[in-house]
């Protein structure tokens, strides 16, 4: 039902269509659900065929106390339990108006507000998307100029200069294909469509495995030292999204130290929040972070600006995909830095059996 034929009063239409980040749901008095906004499908995952007709109570659960006013102004939020499709339970403040026949004036619903706290889905997709885009822009612009200067000037071009711009065009396309890789990981992640196979693994092996890896990438002379406890026990973990978080994080240490010559990684039994864990530090001698930046560099696309960072290639997704991916794997990543001197970043992974938490991000 389009939210104009209900007649809810042009007060309560016009408050609602102010507060499109809120999620909005109507139904019947026999409590079956009529309509549900867009961003109600957002918050909550399900989408509108899904529950037309179904009971409400598949949906969110209200407090009994709930007033039903006629004015969206006038109602009192009350926390209410949203269900969302995926088996989790949010819990938002939610005003509840009464929906009346246009002809009769007969109260013939209720249209219930979920206010969403987590600010402006809207206006934070298209932020998303606009900077995606710069993002891709860059390396196509790339490409397409080399490629054209090759096509048409291909036989007055020296030798070197053509193997330059080839290279050009690889290292662009290159750069395209991690992006897109990594705006795969967070779609997977924010869709909760995430497959892992959690499974007891031999820790030292894993970052021995990146390390070589990482010190063969960058042909690098840094060494790379690996301090590992005896007889560690196993972390439980995927094998292949282990490795993609122990990447990100060792590429880093030494993509942002380049006039070191060292990182140190140490492995061993740690606690955190009063909780056992593996503990895996991963420490460089690099350009450090300033403290007001630390919680900003595990956002989405968030690049610390530096004549290093800017010359350095990133996406500035990989710590956005590293902290949710141990979070998932019910482990967590914490970073202390001291500017122009080094940063450690540590991994805190668990050594027992468990269920993924794919709710991390509510
Ligand atoms: P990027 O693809 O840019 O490396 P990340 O998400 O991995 O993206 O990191 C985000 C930002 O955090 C980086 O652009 C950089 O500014 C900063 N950063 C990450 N790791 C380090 C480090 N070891 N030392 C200093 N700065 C770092």
């Amino acid at each position: 039902m389009p939210l104009k034929s209900m007649h809810t009063g042009d007060q309560i239409v016009e408050s609602f269509s102010r507060c499109t980040k809120n999620g909005f749901v109507a139904c019947n008095l026999a409590g079956e659900v009529t309509y549900i906004s867009d961003s109600m499908e957002d918050l909550s995952g399900w989408l509108e065929s899904e529950l037309i007709g179904q009971p409400v109570s598949k949906l969110y659960a209200l407090p009994e106390s709930i007033s039903n006013s006629i004015d969206i102004q006038d109602a009192k939020s009350q926390p209410a339990v949203v269900y969302k499709r995926d088996g989790n339970k949010i819990t938002l403040p939610a005003r509840q108006v009464t929906i009346k026949d246009p002809e009769t004036g007969e109260i013939d619903g209720y249209l219930t507000l979920f206010i969403n706290q987590k600010g402006d889905i809207g206006r934070a997709q298209s932020d998303f998307i606009s900077t995606v885009s710069h993002e891709l822009r860059t390396p196509i612009t790339s490409i397409k100029g080399f490629a054209a200067t090759l096509l048409q000037h291909r036989s007055k071009l020296a030798e070197d200069k053509r193997k330059k711009y080839i290279n050009i065009i690889r290292d662009q396309a290159d750069r395209l294909s991690r992006l897109v890789e990594d705006l795969l990981a967070v779609s997977r992640l924010e869709s909760k469509k995430l497959q892992l196979t959690i499974q007891p693994l031999n820790i030292k092996n894993a970052v021995e495995k990146i390390a070589t890896i990482v010190e063969q990438k960058h042909e690098s002379s840094h060494a790379i030292s690996i301090d590992a406890e005896p007889n560690l026990a196993f972390v439980w973990a995927d094998s292949d999204r282990l490795e993609q978080i122990l990447t990100n994080l060792i590429d880093n240490a030494v993509k942002y130290s380049p006039e070191a010559d060292k990182v140190e990684i140490k492995i061993h039994m740690g606690e955190t929040n009063g909780q056992e864990m593996m503990q895996i530090d991963i420490r460089d001698f690099g350009i450090g972070i300033e403290e007001e930046d630390l919680d900003k560099i595990f956002g989405k696309f968030s690049r610390l600006d530096s004549p290093l960072t800017r010359n350095t290639e990133g996406t500035g997704l990989g710590l956005f995909i590293t902290k949710s991916l141990t979070n998932v794997m019910k482990g967590d990543v914490v970073v202390n830095s001291e500017k122009g001197k080094g940063t450690t970043f540590t991994v805190f992974l668990p050594t027992n059996s468990y269920t993924p938490d794919y709710s991390q991000e509510d």
